[in-house]
């Protein structure tokens, strides 16, 4: 696709100039905007943004009323392809650098993709609670995953945290802006931090004995404490960490942190030449605006690095 042309060493696949893994916000942003430089892209999707997880999102910016994940999704997707951009299924299960400095990449049905520069925009995978009818409760907010995106739309519900004591009351700590009613189900059996449970004290935060079952009822959270006793929350927000999906990166010895997101320079490289990351899989916010604020950045710092690509008359 696009006017610049992918060249191809004889016997092997053709070298586009960036291969882009993973389509959500990210990668769809970075797509158009490689498009629209009419850089020659690849884009391999595995089909599981986050995105698709969100009710309607109230936060992501040009949406006044609001919009679904799915819908969002589309526009992103849509707009790339008015550019020619075709998004290829698949999962990328190795990525290694040639001698040439290009990158190949692999599938995990075999096919091979080489490209002189690779975008990572693969995501973070939730670690969600075991819960019957999961699916169903994120969908009408009994369950929330992200405190920053929609704990305005919980403003002064009853809301339950569960995690691990202490990053449960750092977020029950954070959820007190919205609401009074804010509590602690520990996922641990560890003491609190002193001065974390002193904060909790003096900002009202119970900590509740551990949940044992967690089900949906009439469109709020039903939670079990195991002694027969149990209470019905309005939302119930898990905390339980997330899964980077850097791996492609690591095993080529990307810098990360503690959580396997990607360390990336302000043009969003790694440590890697060659290889950028955006959108959750950096080590930063998890929000779409950032996301897509990364794609522009590591796309246009491409399209610079990249040889020129002037244009011929088309009419000639
Ligand atoms: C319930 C919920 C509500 C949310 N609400 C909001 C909100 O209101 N506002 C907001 O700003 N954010 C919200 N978020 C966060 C938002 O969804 C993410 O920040 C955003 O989707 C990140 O975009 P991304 O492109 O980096 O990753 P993703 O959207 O996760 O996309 C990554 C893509 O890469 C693919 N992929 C991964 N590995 C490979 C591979 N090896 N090969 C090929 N493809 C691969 C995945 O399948 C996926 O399609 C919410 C998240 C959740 C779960």
């Amino acid at each position: 696709m696009n006017s610049s042309a992918s060249s191809k060493p004889a016997g092997a696949e053709p070298l586009h100039d960036v291969l882009i893994i993973g389509a959500g916000p990210a990668g769809l942003t970075a797509a158009t905007y490689l498009a629209r430089y009419r850089r020659d892209i690849v884009v391999v999707d595995a089909g599981k943004s986050r995105a698709r997880w969100i009710p309607t999102s109230h936060n992501c910016p040009g949406f006044p009323l609001g919009v679904e994940g799915d819908q969002l999704l589309k526009c992103y997707r849509d707009q790339a392809a008015n550019y020619g951009v075709a998004v290829t299924d698949g999962c990328i299960a190795r990525l290694e650098k040639l001698a040439d400095e290009a990158f190949c990449a692999t599938a995990e049905d075999g096919r091979r993709w080489q490209a002189r520069f690779v975008i990572l925009a693969s995501g973070v995978v939730d670690e969600m609670p075991a819960m019957q009818g999961l699916t169903e409760a994120i969908d009408c907010q009994a369950i929330r995953l992200c405190a920053v995106c929609d704990a305005y739309e919980a403003s002064d519900a009853h809301i339950a945290v569960l995690a691990p004591v202490d990053e449960g009351i750092r977020h029950a700590l954070f959820l007190r802006s919205y609401s009074e009613r804010v509590c602690v189900l520990p996922t641990d059996a560890e003491a609190p931090d002193p001065d974390l449970k002193a904060e909790a004290d003096a900002a009202n935060v119970a900590i509740r004995a551990p949940a044992t079952a967690m089900a949906l009822k009439e469109g709020k959270t039903e939670v079990s404490f195991g002694d027969g006793a149990s209470a019905l929350f309005d939302t119930v927000y898990p905390v339980l960490g997330s899964v980077a999906q850097s791996g492609l990166a690591l095993a080529l010895g990307a810098k990360h942190d503690d959580n396997d997101e990607l360390v990336v320079g302000a043009d969003l490289e790694t440590s890697v030449p060659g290889l950028y990351a955006i959108g959750d899989v950096v080590s930063a916010l998890n929000q779409i605006s950032v996301a897509v604020g990364h794609a522009a950045v590591a796309a246009t710092a491409i399209h610079r690095r990249l040889a020129r690509n002037f244009r011929e008359n088309q009419d000639a």
